[in-house]
Protein backbone atom coordinates (compact mmCIF):
# COMPACT_ATOMS: atom_id res chain seq x y z
CA UNK A 1 0.00 0.00 0.00
CA UNK A 2 0.97 3.25 -1.18
CA UNK A 3 0.63 7.04 -0.49
CA UNK A 4 -2.47 7.87 1.68
CA UNK A 5 -3.96 4.51 1.57
CA UNK A 6 -2.83 2.99 5.08
CA UNK A 7 -5.93 3.48 7.97
CA UNK A 8 -5.18 4.19 11.73
CA UNK A 9 -6.87 0.81 12.40
CA UNK A 10 -4.89 -0.79 9.72
CA UNK A 11 -1.62 -0.62 12.18
CA UNK A 12 -1.94 -3.76 14.32
CA UNK A 13 -2.22 -5.88 11.66
CA UNK A 14 0.43 -4.48 9.77
CA UNK A 15 2.97 -3.87 12.41
CA UNK A 16 4.46 -7.21 11.82
CA UNK A 17 5.81 -5.80 8.88
CA UNK A 18 7.84 -3.24 11.30
CA UNK A 19 11.43 -3.23 11.82
CA UNK A 20 12.63 -3.47 15.75
CA UNK A 21 12.95 0.15 15.73
CA UNK A 22 9.52 0.94 14.74
CA UNK A 23 8.55 -2.51 16.58
CA UNK A 24 9.74 -1.39 20.05
CA UNK A 25 8.25 2.10 19.11
CA UNK A 26 4.88 0.65 18.55
CA UNK A 27 5.10 -1.66 21.11
CA UNK A 28 5.62 1.29 24.13
CA UNK A 29 3.07 3.54 22.54
CA UNK A 30 0.79 0.58 22.92
CA UNK A 31 1.52 -0.33 26.46
CA UNK A 32 2.19 2.98 27.93
CA UNK A 33 -0.37 4.59 25.93
CA UNK A 34 1.90 7.49 25.51
CA UNK A 35 5.66 8.11 23.38
CA UNK A 36 8.07 11.26 24.06
CA UNK A 37 8.75 13.68 21.57
CA UNK A 38 11.15 11.99 19.29
CA UNK A 39 9.85 8.33 19.26
CA UNK A 40 6.62 10.20 18.05
CA UNK A 41 8.48 12.12 15.17
CA UNK A 42 10.34 8.78 14.16
CA UNK A 43 7.60 6.21 14.65
CA UNK A 44 5.25 9.29 13.02
CA UNK A 45 7.22 9.87 10.05
CA UNK A 46 7.81 6.13 9.37
CA UNK A 47 3.87 5.77 9.56
CA UNK A 48 3.07 8.47 6.87
CA UNK A 49 6.15 6.62 5.26
CA UNK A 50 3.81 3.88 4.56
CA UNK A 51 1.16 5.69 3.24
CA UNK A 52 -0.85 6.81 6.34
CA UNK A 53 -2.16 10.57 5.43
CA UNK A 54 -2.42 13.41 7.91
CA UNK A 55 -6.43 12.47 8.89
CA UNK A 56 -5.84 8.88 9.39
CA UNK A 57 -2.67 10.06 11.57
CA UNK A 58 -4.41 12.57 14.01
CA UNK A 59 -6.87 9.46 14.78
CA UNK A 60 -4.30 6.90 15.52
CA UNK A 61 -2.49 8.84 17.67
CA UNK A 62 -5.39 10.68 19.38
CA UNK A 63 -6.67 7.22 20.15
CA UNK A 64 -3.34 5.59 20.89
CA UNK A 65 -3.11 8.32 23.75
CA UNK A 66 -6.23 7.20 25.12
CA UNK A 67 -5.43 7.76 28.69
CA UNK A 68 -5.27 11.81 27.75
CA UNK A 69 -8.32 13.81 28.36
CA UNK A 70 -9.35 15.65 25.41
CA UNK A 71 -8.07 18.81 26.61
CA UNK A 72 -4.66 17.82 28.12
CA UNK A 73 -3.66 16.21 24.68
CA UNK A 74 -4.52 19.63 22.87
CA UNK A 75 -2.68 21.48 25.51
CA UNK A 76 0.50 19.37 25.41
CA UNK A 77 0.29 20.08 21.10
CA UNK A 78 -0.03 16.63 20.24
CA UNK A 79 -2.35 17.55 17.48
CA UNK A 80 0.18 20.35 16.30
CA UNK A 81 3.24 17.67 16.34
CA UNK A 82 1.05 15.25 14.27
CA UNK A 83 0.92 18.03 11.97
CA UNK A 84 4.08 19.25 11.91
CA UNK A 85 5.57 15.91 10.28
CA UNK A 86 3.14 16.62 7.61
CA UNK A 87 4.56 19.83 6.95
CA UNK A 88 1.25 21.80 7.90
CA UNK A 89 2.63 23.95 10.98
CA UNK A 90 6.15 25.92 11.79
CA UNK A 91 8.78 25.52 8.63
CA UNK A 92 6.12 23.88 6.77
CA UNK A 93 8.77 20.85 5.57
CA UNK A 94 7.16 17.79 4.31
CA UNK A 95 9.54 16.13 6.48
CA UNK A 96 10.48 12.29 4.96
CA UNK A 97 11.12 9.29 7.55
CA UNK A 98 14.14 9.00 9.29
CA UNK A 99 16.96 6.81 7.50
CA UNK A 100 19.01 3.86 9.52
CA UNK A 101 21.94 6.02 9.66
CA UNK A 102 20.06 8.86 11.19
CA UNK A 103 18.65 7.28 14.11
CA UNK A 104 22.16 5.15 14.88
CA UNK A 105 24.05 8.33 15.16
CA UNK A 106 21.51 11.18 15.91
CA UNK A 107 19.27 12.07 19.39
CA UNK A 108 20.93 8.94 21.46
CA UNK A 109 18.20 8.00 23.33
CA UNK A 110 17.88 8.78 27.35
CA UNK A 111 15.93 6.87 30.23
CA UNK A 112 12.23 6.24 29.62
CA UNK A 113 12.77 6.78 25.88
CA UNK A 114 12.25 4.19 23.50
CA UNK A 115 13.48 5.64 20.13
CA UNK A 116 16.96 4.59 18.86
CA UNK A 117 18.48 1.31 16.76
CA UNK A 118 17.73 -2.06 18.95
CA UNK A 119 21.18 -3.06 17.55
CA UNK A 120 22.43 -0.12 19.03
CA UNK A 121 21.09 1.15 21.77
CA UNK A 122 19.77 -2.23 23.59
CA UNK A 123 21.63 -4.25 26.24
CA UNK A 124 23.33 -7.24 24.59
CA UNK A 125 20.44 -8.94 27.23
CA UNK A 126 17.45 -6.82 25.95
CA UNK A 127 18.62 -7.83 22.58
CA UNK A 128 19.19 -11.46 23.38
CA UNK A 129 15.65 -10.94 25.02
CA UNK A 130 14.15 -9.69 21.28
CA UNK A 131 15.41 -12.43 19.42
CA UNK A 132 13.92 -14.93 21.87
CA UNK A 133 11.06 -13.79 21.18
CA UNK A 134 11.00 -13.87 17.14
CA UNK A 135 12.24 -17.84 17.48
CA UNK A 136 15.37 -16.54 16.17
CA UNK A 137 17.95 -19.85 16.80
CA UNK A 138 20.78 -19.49 19.38
CA UNK A 139 23.52 -19.85 16.26
CA UNK A 140 21.33 -17.14 14.30
CA UNK A 141 21.02 -14.49 17.72
CA UNK A 142 25.11 -15.23 18.46
CA UNK A 143 25.76 -14.05 15.12
CA UNK A 144 23.79 -10.39 15.49
CA UNK A 145 24.94 -10.44 18.75
CA UNK A 146 28.49 -10.31 17.72
CA UNK A 147 27.82 -7.97 14.19
CA UNK A 148 25.98 -5.87 17.04
CA UNK A 149 28.80 -5.57 19.10
CA UNK A 150 31.25 -4.93 16.17
CA UNK A 151 29.23 -2.19 15.24
CA UNK A 152 27.76 -2.97 12.43
CA UNK A 153 24.17 -2.56 13.28
CA UNK A 154 22.41 -2.05 10.00
CA UNK A 155 24.09 -5.87 8.73
CA UNK A 156 22.40 -7.20 12.16
CA UNK A 157 19.40 -5.92 11.01
CA UNK A 158 19.58 -7.01 7.46
CA UNK A 159 20.54 -10.56 9.33
CA UNK A 160 17.72 -10.26 11.57
CA UNK A 161 15.61 -9.75 8.28
CA UNK A 162 16.62 -12.71 7.09
CA UNK A 163 16.06 -15.33 9.65
CA UNK A 164 12.66 -14.02 10.48
CA UNK A 165 11.28 -13.02 7.44
CA UNK A 166 13.41 -15.44 5.69
CA UNK A 167 11.01 -18.23 6.78
CA UNK A 168 8.10 -16.60 4.96
CA UNK A 169 9.99 -16.45 1.88
CA UNK A 170 10.88 -20.01 2.52
CA UNK A 171 7.40 -21.42 3.04
CA UNK A 172 6.10 -19.92 0.22
CA UNK A 173 8.72 -21.47 -1.87
CA UNK A 174 8.35 -24.46 -0.24
CA UNK A 175 4.35 -24.73 -1.17
CA UNK A 176 5.42 -23.81 -5.07
CA UNK A 177 7.91 -26.12 -4.90
CA UNK A 178 6.96 -29.23 -2.95
CA UNK A 179 10.11 -31.31 -4.38
CA UNK A 180 12.58 -28.30 -3.41
CA UNK A 181 11.34 -28.94 0.30
CA UNK A 182 11.91 -32.45 0.14
CA UNK A 183 15.51 -31.91 0.02
CA UNK A 184 16.82 -30.76 3.15
CA UNK A 185 15.12 -27.84 4.33
CA UNK A 186 14.59 -24.83 3.20
CA UNK A 187 16.96 -22.55 1.37
CA UNK A 188 18.67 -20.11 2.88
CA UNK A 189 17.24 -16.44 2.06
CA UNK A 190 19.73 -13.85 1.26
CA UNK A 191 18.57 -9.92 0.75
CA UNK A 192 20.00 -8.40 -2.43
CA UNK A 193 20.59 -4.77 -0.70
CA UNK A 194 21.59 -4.16 3.53
CA UNK A 195 18.74 -2.11 5.34
CA UNK A 196 19.37 1.22 5.66
CA UNK A 197 16.11 2.27 6.31
CA UNK A 198 13.18 1.35 8.17
CA UNK A 199 10.63 2.14 5.54
CA UNK A 200 12.83 -0.42 3.63
CA UNK A 201 11.99 -3.02 5.89
CA UNK A 202 8.41 -2.77 5.82
CA UNK A 203 8.62 -2.53 1.93
CA UNK A 204 10.56 -6.03 1.66
CA UNK A 205 8.52 -7.77 4.41
CA UNK A 206 5.35 -6.45 2.53
CA UNK A 207 7.00 -7.81 -0.97
CA UNK A 208 7.54 -11.40 0.54
CA UNK A 209 4.02 -12.28 1.28
CA UNK A 210 2.06 -10.60 -2.13
FE1 LIG B 1 15.63 0.18 12.52
FE2 LIG B 1 17.59 0.52 10.79
FE3 LIG B 1 18.14 -0.23 13.31
FE4 LIG B 1 17.02 -1.91 11.61
S1 LIG B 1 19.09 -1.01 11.44
S2 LIG B 1 16.39 -1.55 13.71
S3 LIG B 1 15.68 -0.58 10.42
S4 LIG B 1 17.27 1.72 12.64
Amino acid sequence: PRSGTIRHEDIAGLSQHFPPCMQNLYQTLRHNAHLKHVGRLHLGLFLKGIGMPLEEALVFWRKAFHKMSDDEYNKKGYVYNVRYNYGMEGKRTDYTPYSCAKIITSMQPGAGDAHGCPFRHFSPERLGEMMQRLSVSEQGAGEILRTSREGHYQLACTRLFELTRGRVHAAAQAQQNQQAAGQGGPPAFQLVEPIEHPNQWFDLSMGLES
